[in-house]
């Protein structure tokens, strides 16, 4: 089992240097404008397709790292270049995660290579399973998943909202109701392939912040995909609902460590961020010259840097610890992810918040990026279970007791 360390190797080394290098040269240059266009940046992801940052082999290499490290390096120097356009290049690792967590050996086969697509051809994909009426409490979802038996085919209905890549993806991982009186233990996975009729585009969302990333609806109007898109197969799904209508689960832990697993890699773009923000306040304040001094000088600048630096390194920690924790396969006691997604979430809105004061007036306006940061940093403590979930899940793990 790999060691905790906090000496990174030379291959995590290299791969930070060279996505940093890839966040500076290409996505930090681009980020005002597609954060001003509010549209999906095709030529961004073509570039990132090209020298192989999106792609299912650097994918897959960066996560199985034993050590766990190298995904969250990966996230947080993309992020630094710019959460949006970072969302838009790999917002299709979420459907890649939701076919791993679910599918068959051969269902990963076919699935997760056309979720990347070629240079040639960029493919995306999307995790619908938020709708209307169902954000933080996912067992309540109304997307119905009803079988035809004659046909073997599953036929979805419903509507799914806030979907990243929604629409616009070409594989599109659907999570909905196949027994509505189980509640979260009668839902399952599916695959709507490609070009699949009644999969369409609902209303695109104009967002606070990480606007170069797409979101939006995705309506499902008697969709009919075939019996094996069914995520896991119907024979471990049927077993599954038996043993959730005798009263049994074990579905939930399991998804449960999924969560805890991946929330980590959320934190690691937070981080990005607040980094960003953090050393960009850091020289403005040596340079800005008030009352005859850099505004450095007084100790009420200063030691908010020195609070933002102490809250990112310890956001870091806790990220890198869970991440680790999560490739060796450590239980999560205390809701270690959950703890690395709050904290880290929280302290880039703080961190970010504290950079625009500490430009003042510029920190205000678009012509700096400062502002925008704050925008991106956000959506970290809604997305991806909110700041409340988050709390609920470690105060839960800590007590034992079903907190509400
Ligand atoms: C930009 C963006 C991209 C997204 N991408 C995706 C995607 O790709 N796929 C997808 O499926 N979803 C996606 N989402 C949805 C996202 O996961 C949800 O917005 C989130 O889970 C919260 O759900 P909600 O918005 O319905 O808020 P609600 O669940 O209605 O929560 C509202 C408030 O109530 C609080 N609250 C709710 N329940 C409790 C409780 N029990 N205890 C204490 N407080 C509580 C929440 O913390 C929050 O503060 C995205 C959302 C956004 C904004």
């Amino acid at each position: 089992m790999a060691e905790f360390s906090l000496d990174l190797n030379e291959d995590q080394l290299q791969i930070q240097k060279w996505v940093h290098d890839f966040a500076e040269d290409v996505i930090r240059p681009a980020a005002h404008e597609w954060d001003e266009r509010e549209e999906t940046p095709w030529p961004i992801i073509e570039e990132a397709a090209k020298v192989g940052l999106y792609s299912m082999e650097f994918g897959a290499n960066a996560v199985g790292d034993p050590t766990g490290l190298t995904w969250p390096i990966v996230m947080e120097e993309m992020c630094w270049g710019d959460a949006g356009i970072t969302l838009a290049i790999f917002g299709s690792t979420l459907a890649v995660s939701g076919i791993i967590a679910n599918g068959t050996p051969e269902q990963i086969g076919e699935w997760v290579p056309q979720c990347f697509g070629t240079p040639e051809k960029i493919q995306l994909g999307a995790f619908c399973v938020s709708e209307p009426d169902a954000g933080s409490d996912v067992s309540s979802l109304r997307t119905r998943a009803v079988y035809d038996e004659a046909k073997d085919e599953w036929v979805l209905n419903g509507t799914k909202t806030w979907i990243t890549n929604g629409g616009i993806a070409d594989v599109h991982v659907v999570v909905a109701s196949v027994d509505p009186e189980l509640r979260g233990r009668g839902q399952a996975s599916f695959v709507v392939p490609p070009g699949t009729p009644g999969l369409s585009m609902g209303q695109k969302f104009k967002k606070h912040g990480i606007r170069a990333s797409h979101t939006a609806e995705v309506v499902l109007a008697d969709v009919r995909i075939p019996g094996s898109c069914l995520l896991g197969g119907k024979a471990k799904l049927d077993e599954r609902l038996a043993r959730a209508r005798e009263g049994g689960s074990s579905r939930g832990q399991a998804a449960l460590k999924t969560f805890e697993a991946t929330r980590p890699i959320v934190g690691a773009q937070a981080i990005g961020i607040a980094r960003a923000a953090f050393e960009y306040s850091l020289d403005y304040a040596k340079e800005r010259v008030q009352f005859g001094r850099p505004i450095i000088e007084n100790q009420a600048i200063a030691f908010k840097l020195a609070d933002m630096k102490t809250e990112i390194d310890a956001a870091r920690l806790l990220v890198w610890r869970a991440s680790w924790m999560g490739a060796t396969g450590k239980p999560f006691e205390f809701g270690e992810g959950s703890m690395s997604k709050l904290k880290a979430g929280e302290t880039a809105v703080r961190v970010t918040e504290e950079a625009i004061q500490i430009l003042g007036g510029y920190g205000y306006v678009r012509e700096y990026p400062v502002e925008r940061w704050h925008r991106d940093a956000k959506i970290y403590t809604i997305f991806e279970g909110t700041s409340e979930i988050q709390r609920l899940v470690i105060a839960r793990a800590i007590s034992g007791l079903h907190i509400q």
